[in-house]
C-alpha cells in the first residue's frame, strides 16, 4: 500500500496465474500449456523475420496484423475484417470488457469459470452477476434470460473442461439479441464445436480464441476475436486508444506460420486428446471423480484425500497441478494434460502418496 496509489488500485483483486516453477525439470501440469512444441515452420518464420542482423526490429510492426489476420481468416473460412488480433486472449478479453460489455445492466457469467472475468470486471468497473452451474458443473443456457449487459463464458468451460453443444450456444445468442454474447474458446480445438460458424448470422456474437493452448504458443502471446465487423471495429477503437502495436513482429510471424501448418496442429491436438482419455481412465482407476472434458485439462476430485494436501505433496515431487480455493471447487484438482510420460509420472506419484497417506 502506498499513498501514491490510485483509488482503483486499492480495490483490485489481481488474477493469480499458475506458478512457473524454477526447478530444472518440473512436471508442469498447472497452466494448460501444450506439452508439444509448435510447428517447425514457426521457428523458421521467426528466423526469417529477424533476418541476419535483426534489422527488422528497428521498425514498428504492422499495427493491424493484417497478414496474420488473413491467414487466420483463411483457416476459418471467414474475412479478415471479422478478425481482431491482440496480445494474448487475455488482452482481447480486457478490450472486450471495455468495448462491448460495459453497460447499465449487469454482465452475466457462471459462478465457476475463468477467474480472470471478475478481475476484469473490477478493473473496468463493469457490474456483473454470476449464475450457478448445475451440480454436474454444466451450463444451462435457460439460466441466462435476465436482462443483461452481456453474457460471457468459455466453451469448453474453465476450469472444468465441460463443453456445451453449439445448438445451445446458438439458442442463447438468438434469444439475447440486445447484448453481446462472448464465447471464450481457449480450449475449443481439443474437442468442442466452435461458434465461429455462427458469426455471419448473429451480429451480437463474439468468439475469442488463443494460440496459447492448441498451437503451443503461450510464450508468444497471440489471441483473437471473431465477429461482425462492427464488433471488431469497437475492439480496434479501444485498442487504438490504448496500444497501437499490441503484437510484436516475431509474434505476428510465428502465429501466421502456425496457422499455415494445419497438419502439425491437428496431429498435436489428436495426441493431447488421446492422452486426456488415457489420463482420465488412470485417475478414475485411482478413485477420482473426473468431469467429462473436451479441453486439454481434467477437473477431478477424490473423496478420500484433501485437494490442497495433494497439491503440496505433488509439489514436493516437483509435479505441479492447479487448485482453486473457491466455493464448490476447493476439493478439485485441475490437471493439464501432458505427454503420456508426464501423465504416468503423475499417476505413479498419486499412487505413492495414497499408499503413504496420513491426513
Ligand atoms: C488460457 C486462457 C485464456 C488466456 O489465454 P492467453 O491467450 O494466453 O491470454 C483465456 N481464457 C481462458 C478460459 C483460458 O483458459
Amino acid at each position: 500500500m502506498s499513498r501514491y496509489w490510485s483509488d482503483i488500485v486499492h480495490r483490485l483483486t489481481p488474477y493469480v496465474p499458475g506458478e512457473q516453477p524454477v526447478v530444472a525439470h518440473p512436471v508442469k501440469l498447472n497452466t494448460n500449456e501444450n506439452p508439444y512444441p509448435p510447428s517447425p515452420r514457426v521457428l523458421e518464420a521467426i528466423r526469417q523475420e529477424l533476418g541476419d542482423a535483426g534489422e527488422s526490429l528497428r521498425r514498428y510492426p504492422d499495427p493491424t496484423a493484417l497478414k496474420l489476420r488473413e491467414a487466420v481468416a483463411a483457416h476459418h473460412g471467414i474475412r479478415a475484417e471479422q478478425v481482431f488480433a491482440g496480445n494474448g486472449s487475455d488482452e482481447v478479453l480486457a478490450l472486450t470488457f471495455q468495448a462491448l460489455l460495459k453497460h447499465d445492466k449487469p454482465l452475466l457469467f457462471p459462478d465457476i469459470t475463468y477467474s480472470f472475468y471478475p478481475t476484469y470486471a473490477r478493473l473496468f468497473e463493469v457490474d456483473y452477476r454470476t449464475i450457478a452451474l448445475d451440480d454436474s458443473f454444466a451450463i444451462n443456457v435457460d439460466d441466462y434470460t435476465a436482462p443483461n449487459g452481456g453474457v460471457l463464458f468459455p466453451n469448453p468451460n474453465a476450469p472444468t473442461g465441460r463443453p456445451l453443444p453449439l445448438a445451445e450456444i446458438e439458442r442463447l445468442v438468438a434469444r439475447n439479441a440486445d447484448s453481446v454474447v462472448v464465447i471464450d474458446e481457449a480450449y475449443v480445438d481439443f474437442g468442442a464445436e466452435s461458434a465461429i460458424a455462427l458469426i455471419d448470422r448473429y451480429p451480437n456474437l463474439l468468439v475469442v480464441q488463443t494460440t496459447s493452448k492448441s498451437r503451443s504458443l503461450a510464450g508468444m502471446r497471440v489471441g483473437f476475436a471473431f465477429g461482425n465487423p462492427a464488433l471488431i471495429d469497437a475492439l480496434n477503437r479501444v485498442k487504438d486508444s490504448f496500444n497501437s502495436y499490441p503484437l510484436d513482429r516475431l509474434a505476428q510471424a510465428a502465429a501466421t506460420a502456425a496457422y499455415e501448418d494445419d497438419a502439425w496442429f491437428r496431429d498435436s491436438c489428436a495426441k493431447v486428446i488421446a492422452s486426456r482419455e488415457r489420463l482420465a481412465a488412470g485417475l478414475t482407476a485411482l478413485g477420482f471423480e473426473v468431469v467429462p472434458s473436451a479441453a486439454n485439462l481434467l477437473f477431478a476430485r477424490h473423496e478420500g484425500y484433501d485437494a490442497a494436501t495433494l497439491v503440496l505433496r505433488l509439489k514436493g515431487k516437483e509435479i505441479f497441478v492447479r487448485h482453486f480455493k473457491a466455493p464448490r471447487i476447493d476439493q478439485h484438482l485441475r490437471i493439464s494434460v501432458g505427454t503420456d510420460a508426464e501423465c504416468d509420472i503423475l499417476l505413479n506419484a498419486l499412487r505413492d502418496i495414497f499408499s503413504a497417506y496420513v491426513g
